[in-house]
């Protein structure tokens, strides 16, 4: 597909546009000391002169001089928490003479649109796509109705990556830092001397015609090459990679390991990672009922297999210890998420180690079970 570049009041024009369009636009922003997805009303809105600094746990917001819109990488949330609320009615009834009456509450139909979406993130949505709509399971479009309308209702605009954070590992797991398709619009923010222009690369043709609404000219080759440019510096910036050759099988083939154990000695079993992780779809329902019985509630909440309740099945939980429960995570992650949906549940985001409170670091025990699982073998 083609690409364009426009100016910074180019790029000013089409959240304008947006906008104008209708859509919800959805982006980073500075809030609670940190970059957060939230609704946005224009460039103004973006968190221009900041940067981040991402260790395995901690993370801080750091001032820079540089007009940049996206020089930090990915905060505690992303898209997910709009396509997958962590809180969600599922139906509501009210006493109705002798018998209920029973309501689902409507999706707000509004369009959204995602802009600054990174690699990750993306390829992060393209998982619970999977997860979501169904065909995993059965093979037909059978899923989680409200998710698949917000999603086919959702234009994504998506950013490469021009600097990584010190626990981002998305170029091991092939994931960024350069969105490669299934976005409508990918920008590309290119600072040099006194120049500030975004190339942007057409996904789709909703966003060929969302482009073709504001002032832009043809992309050169000089341009092209700075997008290259650009996600190869990050690359190389990157802070952690994962070995992924062989995981799967290390993994599913050593359940028993005394490393599970140490682990567990750390872990705080605060569900943390999970909470941040753009892939983790687990969820819980609740019912509630007022004092008099007349109106009853279903709720569908964000849930965690670092719960011991989420493994709750007639008489106990099956992941009683901590350990268990973080073996199940990162299993699932790595190994056993490839038989269920084809796919890695992990995109390399790096979002668990940075927000750990005791700062375990995915990266580093997947390198320490290889070690001891070769160690055993060469024995
Ligand atoms: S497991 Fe960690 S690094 Fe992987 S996608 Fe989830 S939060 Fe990101
Ligand atoms: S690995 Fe860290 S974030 Fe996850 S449950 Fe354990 S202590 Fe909490």
């Amino acid at each position: 597909m083609s690409a364009q570049v426009v100016s910074r009041d180019g790029f000013a024009a089409l959240l304008e546009r947006l906008i104008a369009d209708g859509y919800r636009v959805v982006g980073p922003t500075v809030a609670d000391a940190a970059v957060i997805y939230d609704d946005i009303t224009g460039l103004q809105d973006l968190p221009m002169g900041w940067t981040d600094e991402q260790e395995a746990g901690r993370y801080r917001l750091r001032r820079n001089d540089s007009p940049a819109l996206f020089a930090f990488t990915v905060g505690p949330n992303g898209a997910k928490h709009r396509l997958f609320p962590a809180r969600q009615p599922v139906w509501r009834a009210v006493r109705d003479g002798s018998g209920f009456t029973v309501d689902e509450p409507t999706e707000d139909d509004k369009r959204m649109a995602f802009v600054g979406v990174r690699s990750c993130d993306l390829a992060a949505m393209h998982i619970q796509d999977r997860v979501f709509d169904g065909r995993a399971f059965s093979g037909e479009h059978s899923g989680d109705r409200g998710y698949v309308a917000r999603r086919e209702n959702a234009l994504i605009i998506t950013v490469t990556c021009g600097t990584a954070s010190g626990t981002c590992f998305c170029a091991s797991m092939e994931t960024g830092p350069r969105p490669f398709g299934g976005y409508d619009l990918n920008l590309t923010e290119i600072l040099d001397g006194g120049r500030h222009d975004f190339v942007i690369e057409v996904g789709s043709e909703r966003g060929a015609a969302l482009l073709a609404s504001i002032q832009s000219r043809e992309a050169n080759a000089k341009d092209l090459a700075a997008i290259a440019d650009i996600a190869a510096k990050t690359t190389a910036a990157m802070g952690r990679r994962v070995e992924i050759r062989g995981l799967k099988e290390i993994l599913a083939d050593n359940p028993d390991l005394l490393h599970w154990k140490v682990i567990a000695g750390r872990c705080l079993g605060c569900g943390n990672c999970t909470m941040v992780c753009p892939t983790c779809f687990c969820s819980t329902i609740e019912d509630t009922t007022d004092l008099d019985g007349d109106h009853a509630e279903r709720w569908r909440l964000w849930d965690s297999c670092f719960n011991p309740d989420h493994s709750y099945i007639h008489g106990g939980a099956i992941r009683r210890e901590t350990h268990a429960r973080y073996r199940q995570w990162l299993t699932h992650k790595f190994s056993t998420w490839h038989d269920q949906f084809g796919v890695s549940g992990c995109v390399g985001c790096g979002r668990c180690i940075t927000w750990c409170p005791v700062g375990i670091d995915i990266t580093e025990e997947i390198r320490a079970i290889r070690a001891i699982v070769q160690e055993n073998a060469d024995d």
